[in-house]
């Protein structure tokens, strides 16, 4: 809990935060300030194609930095944002922020899609699929570069609602992808209804999987059915090579982990991307 509470990020890079943040340090209206000054930013991590081994795309991941408190995780900020109404203005921030990288990316002769977390109560919002379809035209970006990941809990909040939602999206040629499978408290027959592209297996579950055998089959059965439905499978949370080397030999398609690159500035990363560093 007191883990969680503290935005931790990369030990390399150093951004501890100065002061301990409880979810009641952080003001609503401190939200809506971030949004206006500017304290957010896009960072963006690599998802790797498992059998070629290259980067076939990323997912954008926000970050928060507080002038006092310093890096606050989306972890914290998120629900206080989701439950003070700040929501949307983020949402609306996030997606612009998303799409300028794609665009950016197209830019430096980068093809592949960036995928845009939407928080559980997104669906709730008017005007969701506008706003997306709207920002894809602005910034000139295919559909198919962009893949929105969802939540089993935003869907089963109003499951008609927001399949229907999905479905429009799906249709204009947006991809989606179920975050963090098999956390949350949905029962499967959702799946029923929601046009998904791609399961993304929780971390929970992939981090610990070669040293604990019930992880492991869960991971397996998950592929396996993730298949069965038609849907790519990402592994979240790979964090060293030998549980990388095991969820090929599992045939599942992506993944992302620290094993393969930690999040990083989008600039920082794109750059990098474009010019990978000699050896
Ligand atoms: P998520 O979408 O499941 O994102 C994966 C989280 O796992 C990220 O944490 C990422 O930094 C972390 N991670 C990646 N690889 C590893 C690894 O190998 N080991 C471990 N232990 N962790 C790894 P982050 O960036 O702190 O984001 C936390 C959550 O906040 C995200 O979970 C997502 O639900 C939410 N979030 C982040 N950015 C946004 C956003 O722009 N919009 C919305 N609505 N939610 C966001
Ligand atoms: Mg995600
Ligand atoms: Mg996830
Ligand atoms: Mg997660």
């Amino acid at each position: 809990e007191q883990a969680m509470l503290q935005a931790r990020y990369e030990p390399d890079r150093m951004l501890v935060c100065k002061t301990r943040i409880t979810p009641m340090g952080v003001d609503p209206a401190d939200v809506m300030t971030a949004i206006n000054e500017g304290q957010l930013s896009m960072w963006l991590q690599p998802i790797l194609d498992v059998r070629r081994r290259n980067i076939v795309g990323a997912e954008a991941l926000a970050r928060w930095e507080h002038p006092e408190k310093g890096f606050v995780s989306p972890g914290v900020f998120i629900p206080v944002a989701e439950g003070s109404g700040m929501i949307s203005h983020f949402t609306r921030w996030s997606i612009n922020a998303c799409l300028q990288q794609v665009s950016e990316a197209r830019k430096l002769g980068l093809d592949f899609p960036i995928a845009l977390n939407l928080s559980a109560t997104a669906f709730a919002e008017r005007g969701l699929v506008e706003q997306l379809l709207g920002g894809l035209k602005l910034w000139d970006v295919a559909p198919r570069d962009l893949v929105l990941e969802v939540t089993e809990t935003a869907i089963v909040a109003d499951v008609r609602r927001g399949a229907n939602q999905l479905r429009q999206l799906n249709a204009a040629g947006v991809r989606v992808s179920i975050d963090d499978f098999g956390v949350g408290n949905a029962s499967v027959s959702y799946l029923k209804e929601f046009p998904a592209t791609e399961m993304k297996i929780d971390q929970s579950f992939v981090t610990g999987m070669l040293g604990d055998l019930r992880s492991l089959q869960i991971v397996k059965a998950m592929i396996v059915f993730a298949h069965q439905m038609g849907m790519r499978v990402v592994a979240e949370g790979v964090e060293d090579d030998a549980t990388l080397e095991a969820l090929g030999d599992l045939n599942c398609n992506l993944a992302q982990g620290w094993a393969i690159g930690k999040p990083k500035p989008a600039a920082e990363f794109l750059a990098e991307l474009k010019a990978p560093a000699p050896g």
